[in-house]
């Protein structure tokens, strides 16, 4: 029996003012569009979730790709990870610089002998796959120089509060089920506003910022990474899928991250019937699915 197919994105769970909120939904739109249509013509889990993290990479509306957050250094450090439900391959870079769809690199060594490479490694490793690189200065755009220049102003690093009070960007993500079954989840951010040089947070780890496996659910998470870490959210979300269906796993999960650790974010996932589900404790995220049955995708923040 072949499965139906199914794609969710997010972008992000964070407060997003209303004067932001048509970009981010268009955003997330574009990128359920483009994934589903790659599950439409054929193609695997994999390459839906990596063409829709691609779209919102190359969106300046995201903290992902081009757009992303600055780091105290005022420089661009991106981390994503994919995996494959199938095989429970990984891959994944962290602190990444000069390449504006690190989603690609992670592909790569999705494939490869090694999980994740990060740094200065991570950009060889791209250079060598033939994944474009660019100018460091090409993925930083006005809106956050000027974010930067004002946390450097302030002096301080920004608190969890930034999660609720302030309007910075999101993390993006994408799962997927194919018409084989295969489940892919994948993951790409520019991390926390003025992190510090090399911080790291869930998006590129196995089971705290994506997961997938066929035989539960694949799931991508956005929000407090380095509360997310400590509940490993994405691995705790496909686990509760063996009982439950999608949206009430992604809301027990989401009473995880807030009972155990206070965390604040948000996640989507597609079970292995297919079924999507997603929840958050933010007070927006910025999302959009398209299911077999639907014209359009639904697109919600
Ligand atoms: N989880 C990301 C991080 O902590 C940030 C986000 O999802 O917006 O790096």
């Amino acid at each position: 029996m072949s499965t139906p197919l199914a794609i969710i994105v997010h972008g992000g769970a964070w407060y997003i003012p209303a004067e932001e909120q048509e970009s981010h939904k268009a955003g997330c739109r574009e990128a359920a569009v483009a994934g589903f249509e790659v599950l439409r013509r054929g193609g695997s889990a994999l390459d839906a979730v990596e063409e829709a993290v691609v779209c919102m990479e190359d969106d300046p509306t995201f903290d992902a790709g081009v757009g992303a957050h600055l780091n105290q250094d005022g420089v661009v450090q991106l981390d994503a990870g994919i995996m494959d439900g199938s095989t429970y391959q990984v891959g994944a870079v962290a602190a990444i610089e000069r390449v504006q769809n690190p989603i690609c690199v992670a592909r790569h060594l999705l494939t490869s002998e090694h999980n994740m490479i990060v740094g200065a490694g991570a950009t060889i490793y791209a250079q060598a796959c033939g994944v474009p690189l660019c100018n460091p200065e090409d993925l930083v755009i006005e809106r956050e120089h000027n974010r930067w220049l004002e946390y450097k102003e302030r002096g301080e690093p920004p608190s969890e509060t930034v999660f609720t009070g302030s309007s910075v960007k999101g993390t993006v993500g994408a799962v997927a089920i194919d018409r084989a079954g295969d489940i892919a989840a994948g993951t790409s951010t520019g991390g926390t506003p003025f992190k510090p040089e090399g911080r790291v947070g869930d998006s590129p780890l196995p089971g705290c910022g994506y997961y997938a496996d066929n035989a539960l659910a694949g799931v991508s998470v956005t929000g407090h990474g380095e509360s997310i870490i400590r509940v490993q959210l994405a691995r705790s979300a496909a686990d509760f899928c063996a009982k439950l269906q999608a949206p009430a796993a992604a809301e027990a999960a989401m009473h995880m991250l807030s009972d155990r650790v206070a965390g604040k974010g948000g996640l989507i996932l597609i079970d292995r019937a297919g079924r999507v589900g997603y929840a958050y404790n933010s007070s927006e995220m910025a999302r959009a699915f398209m299911v077999e049955r639907m014209d359009e995708p639904q697109v919600e923040i």
